[in-house]
C-alpha cells in the first residue's frame, strides 16, 4: 500500500506513516491470513492466507473467475460463516472473539447485503421488506418505517412503498434490495454478483446507483466476475484460485473521497 507514494516524495515515509495511520483508524474491514476449506474427497480449499483492508469511503471491487473464492469470502467478510483460519474484523471488532448473538447484532447493524437473487419476501410490502433490515438492531416500528421510506427514496422507489416484489421490475427488486442493505446505514455494504440477474442496461443503472451511494458516503465492495465491472470501481481486486493476485491498493480512493478525520472517529466506536 505504501509502494505507490514511494517514488514521488522525498519526505515519503512520514507521508507514507499518515496515510497509513489514517487507513488504519477508518479500517471498517480487515481480513487477516484467512483460509477456508470445506469438506469433502478431497477438501475444497477455497481460500488460502487472504490480506485484505477496506478503509471507509472505499469503492472496491473483487474480480475473478468463477469458483476462484468469490462468494467464499464475502461470506466470511460478512460474517455469514467462519473461516477454518485467520481473522476477520469488522469496524475493529475481532469476530472469531464473539458469541454468536454478537455476531448477528454485529452483522445486522454494521454490514449490509446485496445479492445477486435479491432474496426479497414476495408477500411483504416494498417498505416492509426494507423495513425489515432494521428489524434485528431493536429499532421500533414505526421509525423502522419511516427509515424505510427515506432508504427508498435515496434508490429511486419512493413512490411505490406498497407495492410487492412481483409487481416489479428485476432492476426494481434490485434498488429494493439495495435500499434495504443500507436503510441501517451500516459500516459497510457487500454485494455478491449485484447485476447478476439483470440485462445491460438495468445491470448499469444499478451500477450508477452503487457509484451514487459512493459518493455520498457508503463503503461498498462488489464481488464480480466481469472484469468490465470491477474496472468501474476506484479500486480493483483479483481473485485467482482462493489467493489474492492483484490489488489496485487503498490509496487513492480514502484520499479521493476523505474519510471522517482519526480525531472525530474514535476506534472500534461508531459516530451516531
Ligand atoms: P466463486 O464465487 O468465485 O464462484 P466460491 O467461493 O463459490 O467461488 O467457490 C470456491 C470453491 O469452493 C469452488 O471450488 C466451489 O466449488 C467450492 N465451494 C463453495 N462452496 C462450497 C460448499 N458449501 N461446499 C463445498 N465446496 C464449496
Ligand atoms: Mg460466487
Amino acid at each position: 500500500m505504501t509502494d505507490t507514494a514511494s517514488h514521488q516524495l522525498d519526505d515519503r515515509s512520514a507521508v507514507a506513516t499518515n496515510v497509513s495511520a489514517l487507513c488504519a483508524a477508518a479500517a471498517v474491514l480487515e481480513v487477516d491470513d484467512l483460509s477456508k476449506s470445506y469438506p469433502g474427497e478431497p477438501p475444497v480449499q477455497a481460500l488460502r492466507g487472504v490480506d485484505l483492508t477496506i478503509a471507509q469511503g472505499e469503492l472496491v471491487g473483487i474480480v475473478g473467475p468463477s469458483g476462484s473464492g468469490k462468494t467464499t469470502l464475502l461470506q466470511l467478510m460478512g460474517t455469514l460463516d467462519r473461516p477454518t483460519s485467520g481473522r476477520v474484523r469488522i469496524t475493529g471488532l475481532d469476530v472469531a472473539t464473539m458469541a454468536d448473538n454478537d455476531v448477528a447484532y454485529l452483522r445486522a447493524t454494521r454490514i449490509g447485503f446485496i445479492f445477486q437473487q435479491f432474496f426479497l419476501a414476495e408477500y411483504a410490502t416494498v417498505l416492509d421488506n426494507v423495513a425489515d433490515g432494521l428489524l434485528y438492531a431493536g429499532v421500533p416500528l414505526e421509525q423502522r418505517r419511516q427509515r424505510a421510506i427515506e432508504a427508498l427514496e435515496l434508490v429511486g422507489l419512493g413512490g411505490r412503498p406498497t407495492a410487492r416484489p412481483t409487481q416489479l421490475s428485476g432492476g426494481q427488486r434490485q434498488r429494493v434490495a439495495i435500499a434495504r442493505a443500507l436503510v441501517g446505514q451500516p459500516a459497510i455494504v457487500l454485494a455478491d454478483e449485484p447485476t447478476g440477474n439483470l440485462d445491460q442496461a438495468t445491470g448499469s443503472s444499478i451500477l450508477a446507483l452503487i457509484d451514487e451511494l459512493h459518493h455520498a458516503g457508503s463503503t461498498i465492495v462488489v464481488i464480480t466476475h466481469d472484469h468490465s465491472i470491477a474496472e468501474r470501481m476506484l479500486r480493483k481486486v483479483e481473485i485467482l484460485d482462493g489467493h489474492i493476485v492483484a490489488d489496485t491498493g487503498a490509496l487513492e480512493s480514502p484520499l479521493a473521497h476523505p474519510p471522517v478525520p482519526a480525531s472525530d472517529a474514535p476506534v472500534g466506536e461508531e459516530g451516531s
